[in-house]
């Protein structure tokens, strides 16, 4: 994964903010437009249309019916009709007003539906008295053609508006859809990039904590880690009572080792010795580097004897494994450590139970194996 830098972290903030406002954005057009366009009930207002363009038939039927034989029936049967195309201009005038069209598109059925209403209001009169006046009757069959006419004009442009409308609505709603894929896509692409910064944080959080505890050439604990994990042993030990050893390991005559072979063999001395330290103690034992060419073993749960035990198999262990330059020299080079180890006493008062109390012991026992000739164990 690729390093976030500085500099690529303002346009990284750019593209987020900008993804962010047509987040925005959308999702306030969408409220908007959905709201106004998919909440209109276009297959209601086009059902209702299709009725009212058999108003105009249906009316003339039922005058037709009252003219063939003038009785009440017939013309109860034409008052329901004018009713009902009264009640209808109603509903459409709700729908209207509940459609995403503006007044200005239908103001000129409006302007009909008041030649129809004033239609209405005159052949009413005349429908009331039509079964007793039979010359009313060509008059009624007059205005209901006009009527039918009014009817006719007002919903074919009624027709024509809503289906477009019904059209406009459904090409908004693919359009709205392709937007939404399009967010999601982006939310995606917005979810995994900070997953992926949060991932880099974390990792190169956890590569610069590994760094302050690790010595750099060795791998080993630094001196640092050293005393951080010591405090939780020594604590541990005091809790069980159980012994705790410290041995300080220095590599002799390790100046010389440089100044014959050079700095660069030196390090490959250091690290193979950090391997060959490491396989020789426990698992639980915590190993550390703590100066050029000085190491150190912290022993829990480990009395004298086996400290000492411990330190005499890796002073062996030393002289046993052949040291090489480099690869291509094949001559060995004859390493020696001398060690100074001691154990903490319950004995005493105040305890020795913590580094700070062992640790000039130890040093002190690693200043007498160097002045009793090196290249051995000193108990202190
Ligand atoms: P003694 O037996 O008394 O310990 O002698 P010595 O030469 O080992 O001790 P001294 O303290 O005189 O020298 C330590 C040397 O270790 C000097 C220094 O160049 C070398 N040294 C320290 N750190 C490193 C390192 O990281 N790499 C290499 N190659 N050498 C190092
Ligand atoms: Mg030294
Ligand atoms: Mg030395």
């Amino acid at each position: 994964m690729p390093h976030i830098s500085r500099r690529l972290l303002l346009p990284l903030c750019l593209l987020f903010s900008v993804i962010g406002a047509l987040l925005i954005a959308s999702v306030w057009s969408f409220a908007n437009n959905a709201d106004r366009h998919l909440g209109a009930d276009y297959l209601g207002f086009a059902s209702e249309v299709v009725r009212g363009q058999q108003d105009g038939l249906h009316l003339q039927q039922a005058i037709e019916s009252l003219a063939d034989s003038p009785d009440p029936l017939h013309q109860q049967q034409a008052l329901e009709r004018l009713w009902i195309i009264a009640t209808r201009r109603g509903s459409v005038n709700q729908y209207l007003e509940r459609s995403a069209l503006a007044k200005t598109d239908y103001q000129h059925i409006l302007d009909e539906y008041r030649v129809l209403n004033r239609l209405l209001l005159e052949v009413e009169p005349i429908l009331a008295v039509a079964p007793y006046q039979p010359e009313s009757l060509a008059r009624l069959k007059t205005m209901a053609d006009e009527l039918d006419d009014s009817l006719a004009f007002i919903y074919s442009e009624l027709q024509h508006l809503v289906f477009g409308a019904a059209a406009n609505q459904q090409q908004l709603m693919q359009r709205l859809s392709r937007w939404l894929i399009v967010l999601a896509a982006l939310v995606m692409v917005v979810i995994a990039a900070l997953m992926a910064a949060l991932y880099q944080i974390a990792r190169q959080k956890r590569q610069v904590e590994a760094l302050s505890v690790t010595d750099e050439l060795t791998g080993l604990n630094n001196r640092r880690a050293l005393l951080d994990q010591a405090s939780r042993l020594f604590a541990q030990s005091t809790r069980s009572g159980a012994p705790i050893s410290l041995a300080l390991i220095d590599i002799d005559h390790f100046k010389q080792v440089n100044d014959a072979h050079g700095h660069p063999t030196g390090d490959r001395i250091l690290v193979a010795f950090a391997a060959l330290l490491k396989d020789v103690v426990r698992r639980a034992d915590l190993v550390a580097r703590i100066g050029g060419e000085e190491f150190c073993v912290l022993m829990p749960q480990t009395d004298a004897n086996g400290a000492a035990e411990l330190s005499e198999r890796l002073r062996r262990a030393v002289i046993d494994h052949t040291f090489r330059g480099g690869p291509g020299q094949a001559e060995a080079l004859a390493i020696t450590i001398s060690i100074g180890v001691t154990t903490s006493r319950t004995d005493i008062a105040p305890p020795d139970d913590s580094f700070a109390a062992l640790y000039p012991r130890a040093d002190q026992a690693l200043y007498l194996a160097k002045q009793n000739g090196r290249d051995r164990v000193e108990v202190g």
